[in-house]
């Protein structure tokens, strides 16, 4: 779940990470309103899940509360890459001397946190990442230890801070460690980290993302989803308990459990196809998941065919074949659907679907081929 930038903000705070005085605003009134409290000149701040919002105009200095209200107002109408800006964040204006750039992710490599921090923050780190790569450092942080004093110094001295930034530094680096681990986070970034003109220490941006599969021991995070923004498909599929990952191929994939969902895409590759979704419908998948499942998939517009396949163990092929039936009478299935079926009720199942319009297939290969040939635009 990627977090807003006034939301990761609002962890910082929780976590002695500092920020600049601000509050989030829906409306243009509200923002001139919250630029008043802060005596006038002031940031506003779109507040959508890309990158890049500076250079796509969406974040404008304003000098005054009128000017706030009025800047508000355009980027509350912007869309940036595709995305609706729905929120401005007003934060007061802050000048500084250098931007630096401090970031946390996992590094699967070394199967331990990284701490990469560059004196050359802002908005092109990317650039600086591609072009001079060497102007980043990094460091692993050993996950049982934590972050240790000395390591917090190393990145100091690596990066030229001004020595009496240090101990600013070093209590933003514990405080973003701590937010990172203690979040279950997959990202902790703060770009710019400024040095302000009167030598403090400031995150003016904060990006956070946290694993997904780690949310259910965070409930204090749920006030955080933002629904608008996520695909509708993934949303539905939370609410069902099915596990749905878009992708951008032509071959709905409907598969119980999900080492035999990801052996399912694999020979859908193998055999020249792409899968549209990755679809987990869990153990014992009854009726109504089943059709919610399909709809979902057909919710699709590239989806040009459709792949199920049950390998039955707690699940019952019967009752994913009842699921089928049922949601072929909910919706109108307008692509060829291919069903493999096999394990508990296999036969009972198999049975169900005899008379209906459905593709039989007995094992997953012959099931993938016809898949791959239908999406094709082949024949069988
Ligand atoms: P991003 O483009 O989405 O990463 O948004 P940022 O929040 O990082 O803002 C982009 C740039 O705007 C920063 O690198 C700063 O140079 C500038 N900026 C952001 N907040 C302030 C502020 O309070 N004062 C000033 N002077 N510049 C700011
Ligand atoms: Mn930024």
């Amino acid at each position: 779940m990627k977090l807003h930038e006034y939301q990761s903000k609002k962890l910082f705070e929780r976590y002695e990470v500092p920020i600049p005085k601000g509050r989030v605003a829906s409306t243009a009134a509200e923002a001139g309103q919250i630029a008043e409290e802060l005596g006038g000149r002031t940031v506003i701040k779109s507040q959508v899940l890309v990158g890049g919002r500076g250079k796509a105009g969406g974040i404008r200095l304003a000098k005054n509360a009128n000017e706030a209200r009025e800047f508000a107002a355009v980027i509350l109408g912007m869309e940036i890459k595709g995305l609706p800006v729905r929120k401005v964040l007003v934060d007061e204006a802050v000048g500084f001397e250098q931007e630096i750039y401090l970031s946390i992710i996992n590094d699967r490599v070394n199967r331990c946190p990284v701490v990469m921090a560059s004196a050359a923050g802002g908005v092109d780190i990317e650039e600086v990442a591609q072009i001079t790569p060497e102007k980043i450092v990094r460091i692993n942080i050993n996950p049982l230890l934590g972050l240790q004093d000395f390591q917090a110094r190393d990145i100091a001295l690596a990066i030229d801070l001004p020595r009496e930034q240090w101990k600013n530094f070093i209590k933003i680096l514990h405080g973003l460690y701590r937010v990172f681990s203690e979040t279950d986070a997959t990202l902790a970034e703060i770009n710019p980290l400024v040095i302000t003109k009167d030598q403090r220490m400031l995150a003016l941006d904060a990006k956070m993302i946290i694993d997904d599969n780690a949310l259910f021991r965070h409930p204090e995070l749920n006030e955080f989803r933002d629904f608008d923004i996520e695909a509708p498909a993934e949303v539905e599929a939370r609410k069902y308990g099915l596990s749905f990952i878009k992708l951008d191929g032509e071959i709905g994939c409907m598969v119980n459990g999900a080492g035999l969902a990801m052996a399912s895409m694999d020979i859908i590759k193998q055999f020249g196809g792409e899968p549209a979704n990755f679809l987990d419908i869990g153990g014992g998948a009854g009726a109504v998941k089943v059709s919610a499942a399909l709809r979902i998939i057909l919710s699709d517009p590239k989806v040009k065919v459709i792949l199920i396949n049950i390998f039955g163990g707690i699940t019952r092929c019967d009752e994913v074949a009842n699921g089928l039936l049922t949601a072929m009478k909910e919706v109108k299935i307008s692509v060829p659907v291919v069903v493999r079926l096999v394990g508990t009720n296999a036969a009972e199942g198999r049975a169900l679907l005899s008379d209906a319009n459905v593709i039989t297939a007995d094992t997953l290969v012959e099931a993938a081929r016809k898949a791959v040939a239908l999406a094709n635009g082949g024949s069988l």
